[in-house]
């Protein structure tokens, strides 16, 4: 018998999600009193869901090092490798500019947050409503995050330098200090003695190859993990949490649709000379995840693969554009963070003139390299804009916009490794690698 693709799967599992959460709030409300049936399906699967979650980040770190190491210290790495980081920035910078260009252009052509003109004091209403009903965890987090100041996210730059490598490999957020010591180390390979070096380079190239099986065992039990982590979601989310601020929703949705269907389409066709609808196709597995996990690092493991075994492109590029991708770049969130400013800023009657808009745009594209790639971690930097632009009220809207935060934290996300894997194809089309032929590609050796 024919296995079905892991894409239909992991679809089939979010559609399933979606009936059973749908049918379950029909059926039983939206409140889940504890020790009821439904308190504890939801227990259960969120339990499954964590599992999975846990699984993915479990393998991040031997993966990244032994995927950067042995990607860029294979004998292709030895030259170019300056001109590689440069367009990679180049482009990571680009992009990120373009995309909260466009959330800016139609948050201020809808203008979710007024009507007629004025505030609209009905959205006004629902931030309080929903502020004073969101859990205790979502007020900790926000109350946490006002403490935070506009020099924590710059100190995302300190992060690349770690006083202690492994230390940064056990904390969840410094990822970027283990990539930048792995390029070192890759750097320092090529330098030395290729004879010497033989039993080193295997010894990465072996070990990556067994992370490899490893993240194919995960991805295969994906659709399970998919189903886990929807149910509760679409249980919690029912329509009516969104329904004052549909036309907010909408504009975002609008901007990220314009960035995915639009702008990276275009720059894949006349940059990359890569038909669009062929990398969706490649990265399907990926962005399906990015999509039900909204965690763009939780997804990494699998948006490597996507893009070597599927589109083509080298262990060298792939390993040094994804990871650096998925902690600094983050087309999405950054086009989130400046349509969501704005929306708050209009709601609380704040007319931002066009110096303050370019606060926001330059605030939005910073932060955004500091955001780590989990749920909803964007909504600290909105935060901090928005204090920092003296918008009134700022805490109460973030924990309102936390609380409904979900579903855009999941279209934003899977923007993001859209963002990254488009990348990778400009950087790799650049470097003269052959691409996508309709079947899998060799792996370099
Ligand atoms: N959830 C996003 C990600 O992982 C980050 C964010 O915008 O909150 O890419």
């Amino acid at each position: 018998m024919k296995r079905v693709a892991l894409h239909w799967q992991i679809l089939a599992a979010l559609i399933l999600a979606t009936l059973t959460g749908v049918f379950f709030r029909i059926l039983f409300g939206s409140d889940a009193p504890e020790g009821t049936f439904v308190s504890r399906a939801l227990e259960f699967s969120k339990f499954i869901g964590d599992l999975f979650m846990q699984g993915l980040k479990m393998i991040i770190v031997p993966l990244i090092v032994t995927s950067v190491i042995s990607g860029i210290a294979s004998l292709q790495g030895v030259k170019g490798f300056g001109r590689l980081g440069g367009k990679t920035f180049a482009f990571y910078a680009c992009s990120s500019m373009v995309a909260v260009v466009t959330g800016l252009l139609l948050v201020n052509l809808v203008q979710p947050g007024l009507v007629d003109g004025q505030p609209n004091e009905v959205i006004r209403a629902a931030f309080d409503e929903k502020a004073a009903a969101a859990s205790d965890a979502d007020k900790a987090k926000v109350a946490e995050a006002s403490q935070r100041k506009a020099g924590d996210f710059l100190d995302t730059f300190k992060l690349m330098v770690p006083e202690n490598v492994f230390k940064a490999a056990t904390n969840n957020g410094q990822m970027l200090g283990v990539i930048v010591f792995s390029l070192l180390f890759a750097i320092a390979i090529t330098r030395l003695p290729a004879d010497e070096m033989r039993t080193l380079r295997e010894f990465f190239q072996a070990g990556n190859d067994v992370m490899i099986t490893v993240t194919r065992w995960i991805m295969a039990v994906s659709p399970i993990g998919v189903y886990a982590l929807m149910f509760p979601v679409i249980f919690k989310n029912g329509p009516d949490v969104y329904a004052e601020m549909l036309k907010y929703f909408g504009t975002v949705l609008l901007a990220l649709g314009c960035h995915l269907f639009i702008t990276l389409p275009l720059v894949l066709h006349f940059v990359a000379k890569v038909n669009p609808l062929d990398h969706f196709r490649a990265m399907r597995d990926a962005l399906l995840l990015a999509f039900s996990t909204a965690s763009s690092s939780g997804t990494l493991p699998v948006t490597m693969r996507c893009i070597q075994d599927k589109a083509g492109v080298s262990k060298r590029t792939a390993s040094f554009t994804l990871p650096l991708g998925a902690t600094v770049n983050m087309d999405g969130t950054a086009l989130y963070e400046c349509v969501a400013v704005i929306f708050v800023a209009q709601v609380m009657g704040i007319q931002m003139g066009f110096g303050e808009q370019f606060f926001v745009i330059t605030a939005a594209l910073l932060t955004s390299i500091g955001v780590a790639g989990v749920p909803s971690a964007s909504l600290v930097a909105i935060l901090l804009i928005l204090k920092n632009s003296n918008v009134p009220n700022a805490e109460t809207a973030v924990v309102a916009l936390l609380a409904v935060d979900r579903l855009l934290d999941m279209a934003r996300t899977a923007v993001n490794v859209f963002g990254d894997s488009c990348a990778a194809i400009v950087i790799a089309k650049s470097e003269g690698e052959e691409l996508f032929t309709g079947k899998p590609a060799e792996e370099p050796a």
